[in-house]
């Protein structure tokens, strides 16, 4: 798919989640959440659902948990706008209650037909029920700064999770912020292992990958580029990384 192609297929899912009407939450919305970013990035955040400020700008993260979402992708010199955010509801729950698994499930196709449209390398989940999607049965506080690859059933075919805590639990606890702090950090390394696995997967055609048996005239797999070798998930360097 092109960039124009991409833009304008996750501008069709936008406009379906404005019209929305599967579960009770588009009740009391004055603006669907789709969610944002650049078309082509490798990354895609995904959070719980919209807040107060998120559902009066139809944005997401753009109130003080995503002021902190901010200042984390500015510890590793990213900006909101080099990645996708959106959550796991579009819509927001009433005076903020956790979103019910009837209404994760409600709006589970949206998210799945993003990260198709999408493909990114590395999703990062934001808290406990963006986790749950991805990483059914983990515990936050043991898996939190930990990857394992995506089931492709989610949309996001070939991407390595990665698990964060939720911005807004940073902002009630500063050892979580802390540690928030330290888990970001890891995002640039855990996208170059995460360039190297598609590769690998891409070099290997089969049905992990999505793609057709490998052809008897396939050329041999491009030898990993230098600095997917330094792909350490502890390598301080691999932080300083730009993401493009
Ligand atoms: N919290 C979320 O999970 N998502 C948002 O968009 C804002 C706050």
């Amino acid at each position: 798919m092109t960039r124009d192609e991409r833009r304008a297929a996750l501008e069709q899912i936008a406009n379906e989640v404005r019209g929305c009407t599967a579960c009770r939450l588009h009740e009391g919305r004055t603006r669907a959440v789709p969610g944002e970013g650049d078309p082509d990035t490798e990354v895609v955040f995904v959070g719980e659902g919209p807040g107060f400020n998120e559902d009066r700008e139809g944005r997401p993260f753009v109130g003080r948990a995503g002021a902190l979402l901010v200042r984390l992708l500015g510890h590793i010199g990213w900006r909101r706008e080099d990645v996708f955010i959106t959550n796991v509801v579009k819509c927001r729950p009433p005076d903020n209650r956790d979103p019910q698994p009837d209404e994760i499930a409600a709006c589970n196709g949206f998210l799945r037909r993003q990260l198709t449209v999408l493909d990114p390398a590395v999703v990062v989940t934001l808290g406990r029920y963006s986790m749950g999607t991805f990483m059914p049965g983990a515990r936050i506080g043991q898996v939190h700064g930990t990857t394992a690859p995506a089931d492709p059933e989610t949309g996001a075919r070939d991407a390595l999770v990665f698990a964060m805590y939720h911005p807004a639990a940073a902002l009630r606890t500063p050892e979580i912020e802390r540690e928030s702090f330290e888990d970001v950090a890891r995002v640039p390394s855990v996208l170059l292992q995460a360039r190297e696995r598609r590769q690998d997967l891409e070099a290997a055609p089969g049905p992990a990958s999505g793609q057709p048996d490998a052809r008897p005239d396939a050329p041999p797999p491009a030898p990993s580029a230098p600095v997917l070798a330094a792909a350490d998930p502890a390598a301080d360097e691999a932080a300083q990384l730009t993401l493009f």
